[in-house]
């Protein structure tokens, strides 16, 4: 496989008929003749570009000839078009190699700052262009070859070589699929690479994921620089699974451990699984439905004990939780200051584990500076071990599942990697996805400061210019209505702005979660979360509303999908694969549904697949649709209710592992939802949206839940295509209607 990264020339005369010209072209002829691929034609006024590219050339070969300087520019203007395009380049890659081509200029004439930039000088008529070539073409492949880090290099060598295998994946490097129509599609549309780098872990060359050896510990070791923790690790199933590994190797039965209450549904599962027993940390909520901090003042060891003296399940109540878990950053973006909990909760739990699952990007760039759990100049705790998981899929380049587990050790304890890792052979298949592992270990390399931090900085800088164009949009609407971004007041007339303006305020309004403790807390700009009009901060309705679903139905429509929806607002991120074009389309696209809202138009006009399964909405305008579901959630003060049932007294009846094990004995009923008030659940219960678990296996029906729970079937019938769906209810339809049932512990096994 040869991988293709042209060498580009930029130079004024690359199509003049002067010397210079001439010899420009002789080069690129000469590169041409070697097998290289070359672009020229490129012009100093292109330095942006051109610092853009960098990403996929072997080298930049930059003329900085006379006539360019006597004819376009002055000398002085040369020096600084030269030096800008060095500094947008080396912003982003350090290695590329770049040459300076001229013949009258000399290393004299170019200030210092740039030659120790510079991987060679070349004056075109001293050497023939072969010579020179053969040069350029040493130093860009001796630059490519240090581009991939191990795992991938290996893989990519081992797929190249060739070799047969007796060994699975049955398909056989892709022969398999050959043999029948559907396979020779799948075959074609994957690739042929994708199918010979698809082996199974007998491959020695490549190194063993399960126990951490050859290249892919070398690759592992890699990111943990990179990542800059004491211990990383690879993981193929998601940071659902890297929570649970932190887990296991820490907790077991009836321990008690600190949960926050809106974390993942995988830590709730670790719950379950370990026979643990958990004390909930919760957070604010406002009434947009927008999840704020856990308080400062729970990150304390007295307001902890007095949860566990409350906790009827607790009988021995001198104990210390085992491990704190915290979703960080929430659902909506808001970190926590991570060197306050280290020194509140740093002696009083082991491990403090932090589900970064959307924030692996915090590490390289100091806007959020201990608002992230492992990093630089982070000091280590007296006797906590350090745990972040972190979905490198998120918001990095990692394939679908790629997850990782950074580990930062305390002054008194090391993590035991050897008995770590039995709990990590627990959640790891025996046959780990390669491409996968891959993609761990490209992702980390990718964001090797200054690229990786060049890359975050580009993410903050795009959603910054988003908020900032959503706003001026807004100015020139006037009265009229827009949508809003939740956010600061302040976002900086132009760049990434300060970071202390993104700190949650005590006294600031915008939020809506009212005293906080200061420097706890920060919003993470690159998570927007949209605010449609119908319902203000305080979760007073407005008479005329927009319920975000109903945005979102509509967007989806037109190719923009995102990524969470809550009443009247719904979530974007800006990964590092954010483009201007991108945020611009989602823009112009919310422009496009404020006309056609105020224009009332049909839904079978803009929203004609939408119709296409549920017809009955066919000739409603979209106004006048918006503005029935804004009354629906209106009639049942659905703000109240949710924040109400969110914020309400969760009872503990049974440990959350001997509530869940009450399926697998069939000691169940199923309770239809009215008659739900005191049972004890089997389920996790998850409305969605906002998809964050309501009651855990083990806890008790409340009023305000069953209250939401019957809201939810009677909007569902109204609104089909609108559903809140609630997973953890079963659904009969058996009776031509919708009826929901949830599987409680049978009332003789419910002790007491
Ligand atoms: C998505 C998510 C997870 C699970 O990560 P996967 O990589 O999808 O398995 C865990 N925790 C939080 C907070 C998440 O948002």
């Amino acid at each position: 496989m040869k991988f293709r990264f042209p060498i580009i020339i930029i130079d004024e005369d690359w199509r003049a008929d002067s010397a210079s010209g001439l010899g420009i072209r002789a080069l690129g002829k000469a590169l041409e003749d070697e097998g290289q691929e070359v672009i020229g034609g490129f012009t100093y006024s292109d330095v942006s570009m051109v610092a853009n590219q960098a990403a996929r050339a072997s080298a930049f070969i930059v003329s900085i000839d006379d006539e360019e300087i006597t004819e376009e520019l002055s000398d002085n203007d040369a020096v600084d078009e030269l030096r800008t395009l060095i500094r947008e380049t080396r912003r982003r890659n350090e290695d590329i190699p770049i040459f300076l081509f001229g013949e009258t200029k000399t290393a004299r004439h170019i200030p210092s700052d740039i030659l120790k930039e510079l991987h060679g000088f070349i004056h075109m008529f001293e050497d023939t262009p072969e010579f020179v070539a053969r040069y350029i073409i040493r130093e860009a492949n001796a630059y490519l070859n240090g581009v991939a880090p191990p795992f991938f290099k290996a893989l990519v060598h081992y797929a190249n070589d060739g070799s047969y295998s007796w060994h699975c994946p049955g398909h056989s490097g892709g022969v398999a699929f050959l043999k029948s129509p559907v396979g020779q599609m799948f075959h074609q549309f994957f690739g042929e690479n994708m199918l010979r780098a698809d082996v199974c872990n007998s491959v020695d060359e490549l190194g063993q994921l399960l126990d951490h050896t050859g290249p892919v510990a070398a690759s592992e070791n890699n990111a943990a620089r990179i990542f800059q923790a004491d211990h990383l690790f690879f993981v193929t199933n998601g940071t659902s699974t890297s929570n649970k590994v932190v887990w296991h190797a820490n907790v077991g039965s009836n321990d008690v451990v600190l949960v926050d209450r809106n974390c993942h549904k995988s830590v709730l599962h670790s719950i379950v699984m370990t026979g643990t027993i958990p004390i909930f940390l919760r957070p604010t909520r406002n009434h947009l439905g927008i999840i704020g901090p856990i308080p400062r003042d729970s990150f304390e060891p007295e307001f902890i004990q007095r949860q566990i003296e409350a906790n009827p399940l607790v009988q021995n109540k001198t104990v210390q939780p085992q491990v704190m878990t915290i979703t960080q950053s929430t659902y909506d973006g808001v970190l926590y200051n991570v060197e306050t909990i280290k020194k509140t909760m740093g002696n009083y739990v082991e491990n403090l584990h932090f589900d970064e699952a959307w924030v692996p990007h915090a590490v390289f760039h100091k806007f959020y500076h201990e608002f992230h759990a492992i990093g630089e100049n982070r000091p280590r705790s007296e006797n906590a071990i350090i745990y972040s998981t972190q979905s490198t899929h998120k918001v990095l380049a990692g394939l679908s599942q790629a997850s990782q587990i950074l580990v930062q050790d305390s002054n008194n304890r090391k993590l035991d990697q050897y008995r770590f890792n039995e709990a990590f052979l627990m959640h790891t298949s025996t046959s780990p996805q390669y491409a996968i592992i891959a993609s761990c270990d490209v992702a980390a390399a990718m964001m090797e400061p200054p690229g990786g931090t060049a890359l975050v900085e580009e993410s903050i800088f795009e959603a910054l210019e988003f908020r900032r164009a959503m706003r001026k949009v807004d100015a020139e609407y006037g009265d009229d209505w827009w949508f809003s971004v939740w956010g600061p007041k302040d976002l900086g007339e132009n760049g990434i702005g300060r970071r202390e303006d993104w700190f949650l305020r005590s006294n600031d309004k915008w939020h809506g979660f009212g005293k906080l403790a200061a420097n706890f807390n920060m919003l993470d700009p690159i998570k927007a979360t949209l605010v449609t009009p119908g319902m203000d901060i305080n979760g007073r309705f407005a008479a005329q509303g927009i319920p975000a679903a109903i945005v979102t139905k509509y967007l989806t429509e037109h190719g923009v999908v995102v990524e969470k929806t809550g009443l009247y607002s719904f979530f974007i991120m800006f990964t590092i694969g954010i483009t201007k074009g991108r945020w611009n389309t989602m823009l112009t696209e919310l422009q496009q549904f404020k006309t056609d809202y105020d224009a009332n138009r049909p839904l079978w006009r803009v929203m004609p697949n939408f119709v296409n399964t549920y017809p009955q909405y066919e000739r409603v305008g979209l106004k006048d649709l918006a503005q029935k579901i804004h009354e629906a959630y209106r009639q049942h003060d659905v703000a109240r209710v949710t924040t109400e049932m969110y914020l309400s007294a969760m009872e503990p009846v049974m440990r959350p592992s001997d509530a869940f094990e009450c399926l697998a004995h069939r000691q169940v009923d199923r309770v239809a939802i009215d008659d739900l008030i005191g049972r004890v659940t089997t389920m996790l219960v998850t409305p969605y949206p906002p998809g964050i678990p309501l009651l855990i296996p083990g806890e008790r029906f409340n009023q305000s839940i069953v209250e939401y729970l019957q809201f939810a079937r009677s909007f569902n019938a109204r609104f089909p295509g609108f559903d809140t769906d609630v997973h953890g209810l079963f659904t009969d339809t058996s009776n031509g209607q919708d009826e929901y049932f949830v599987d409680c512990v049978a009332n003789k096994f419910v002790p007491g």
